[in-house]
């Protein structure tokens, strides 16, 4: 029971394919970083896993269904995406933007109402409820588009665990709320999600991620726990910059410095 592609290969503009063969298994109870440079393809393997883009070679499923076969608001109730850029065209009130994260569900105005005001106070955004979203600072957005996506997959589902797909969620963020956005990730991860997080800052991904998922050129180049992925040499290659990986003096997991 998970989320997978396997051996995805698609291409924006003929020919110029931006994932080719690529593997990844989005594992319920796990925070999974996905990190590599700008243009890796990292953008468009969370758009296929989400059953936005369509490759031409391989498959996306969700619990073993393929992707494009679920009904959207079976689907919304399972697999819950925060997009890199949002759109919204209209002048939503907080409280409203949040809510949106309940329209897949039935369960009710009086338990949406509660679990938009837990969401709402998990991403320390009780007090702009009734603001317009265009009247906040833009790292006040984007946590309100994380407070939307988790009220989406906020109670479990009897169709077994949900996906959260995270594309560069800490953007604009200061830096205690990046440090609150990962431990709201692993609370969740405890729960069962199964979490799939782009992230650009290695040394959060260190400290809260499973998995690093590396990715360079449309293709998977390195998997598995942040030390086995994070060792100098393979970032020096795939970052084209020098580093140095030390132990972390407080926590269990390595330190990337650039030289
Ligand atoms: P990342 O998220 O890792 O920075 P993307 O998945 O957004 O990268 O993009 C991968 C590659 O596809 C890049 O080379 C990018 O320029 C290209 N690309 C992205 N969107 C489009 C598009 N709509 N049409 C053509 N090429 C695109
Ligand atoms: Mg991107």
């Amino acid at each position: 029971m998970t989320l997978r592609a396997d051996q995805l290969t698609l291409s924006l503009i003929p020919g110029q394919p931006v994932l080719t063969d690529v593997s990844i298994r989005v594992t319920p109870g796990k925070v999974t970083a996905l990190v590599g440079q700008n243009g890796a393809g990292k953008s468009t393997l969370l758009k296929a896993l989400s059953g936005e883009l369509t490759p031409e070679q391989g498959k996306v499923t969700l619990h073993d269904k393929p992707i494009h076969d679920w009904e959207g608001q079976d689907r919304a109730r399972l697999l819950s995406v925060l997009p890199q850029q949002h759109a919204l065209n209209f002048e939503f009130r907080v409280e409203e933007v949040v809510t949106l994260g309940r329209y897949p569900h039935g369960t009710g105005h009086q338990r949406d109402k509660q679990i938009v005001k837990e969401a709402l106070a998990l991403c320390d955004l009780s007090q702009f409820s009734q603001r317009s979203i265009d009247d906040i600072s833009g790292g006040e957005r984007q946590r309100v588009h994380l407070a939307r996506v988790l009220a989406q997959i906020w109670e479990t589902q009897p169709e077994g665990p949900c996906f959260l797909l995270l594309d560069e969620p800490t953007t604009g963020l200061d830096l205690s709320h990046q440090q609150a956005l990962f431990k709201a990730v692993q609370y969740f991860a405890r729960r069962e999600v199964g979490i799939l997080l782009v992230v650009h800052d290695l040394n959060l991904a260190a400290r809260y991620a499973d998995q690093v998922v590396l990715m360079h050129q449309g293709h998977i180049v390195a998997q598995g726990t942040p030390d086995q992925v994070f060792q100098a040499d393979t970032l020096q290659r795939y970052f084209d910059l020098a580093v140095t990986v030390q132990r972390h003096p407080r926590h269990d997991c390595p330190l990337i410095i650039p030289d």
